[in-house]
């Protein structure tokens, strides 16, 4: 039987963190470099987090040094594993479910395709109980483009499954036209879903694959992905 490869995004797309990741970007801001930034002057969907926080240093000119970018990640990092508890988030409907049936099927791999750093995802998702499911990815934290992300995710499909999985049978799942634009840079097929911030008008128009309002029902994800659809008792 043929593997399905499944890539997914994050935030917007598993999680709603209540605004957890920005609060610590936030606080990292405050507690090493002393400067205060507002809530939306810098842009966060679908983008990576080292472009994000670039983004960040250059608005206060901060230098931009292997020093300072390793300074605000680790502040960064200590500050999430508070604000992921104080702030209200939540699993996003049917992703339980989802994960966990994509999870059991024998030919299925689940991996990640997100804009965070390794270390954020790993933090969101133990915080969530969803850590678990993802054995492999590619990360925010080198690239500022999120196209670059998808490459590397894409190596380590090949590498995970030593090559056994052909290109339309690998799906990028993602919440914003980044995550859209990223799949087809390296030509997978693209499942959008509008559980994220971006207009679902904005969404659709990057023109996904497919696109779901939410995964409150995953039973047409799950036929779409499965290699034998829902035949099978999975
Ligand atoms: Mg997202």
């Amino acid at each position: 039987m043929a593997h399905s490869v499944c890539l997914f995004d994050i935030d917007g797309t598993l999680l709603d963190t209540g605004g957890a990741g920005l609060a610590a970007m936030q606080a990292a801001l405050q507690s090493e470099f002393g400067v205060r930034l507002e809530e939306g002057r810098i842009p966060t969907a679908g983008r990576t987090d080292r472009a994000i926080v670039l983004d960040m240093m250059a608005c206060f000119g901060i230098p931009e040094s292997d020093e300072t970018l390793s300074r605000f990640t680790a502040a960064y990092l200590q500050h999430l594993r508070m604000t992921l508890h104080q702030r209200r988030g939540l699993v996003l409907p049917g992703v339980p479910e989802l994960l966990r049936r994509l999870h059991e099927h024998p030919h299925v791999h689940v991996g990640l395709l997100t804009g965070n750093f390794r270390e954020g995802a790993r933090l969101k998702l133990e915080h969530y109980g969803l850590y678990h499911y993802f054995q492999f990815g590619g990360f925010g934290d080198r690239a500022r483009d999120r196209n670059d992300v998808a490459r590397e995710a894409l190596v380590e499909v090949h590498r995970h499954l030593d090559g056994k999985v052909s290109l339309e049978r690998i799906w990028v799942v993602g919440d914003t036209p980044a995550d859209v634009e990223c799949g087809r840079a390296i030509g997978a097929r693209v499942i959008a879903v509008g559980t994220g911030i971006v207009p679902n008008s904005q969404v659709q128009a990057a023109g996904p694959d497919f696109f779901f309002k939410s995964f409150a029902d995953p039973t047409d994800v799950l036929r779409l992905v499965l290699p034998d659809g829902m035949d099978g008792n999975y």
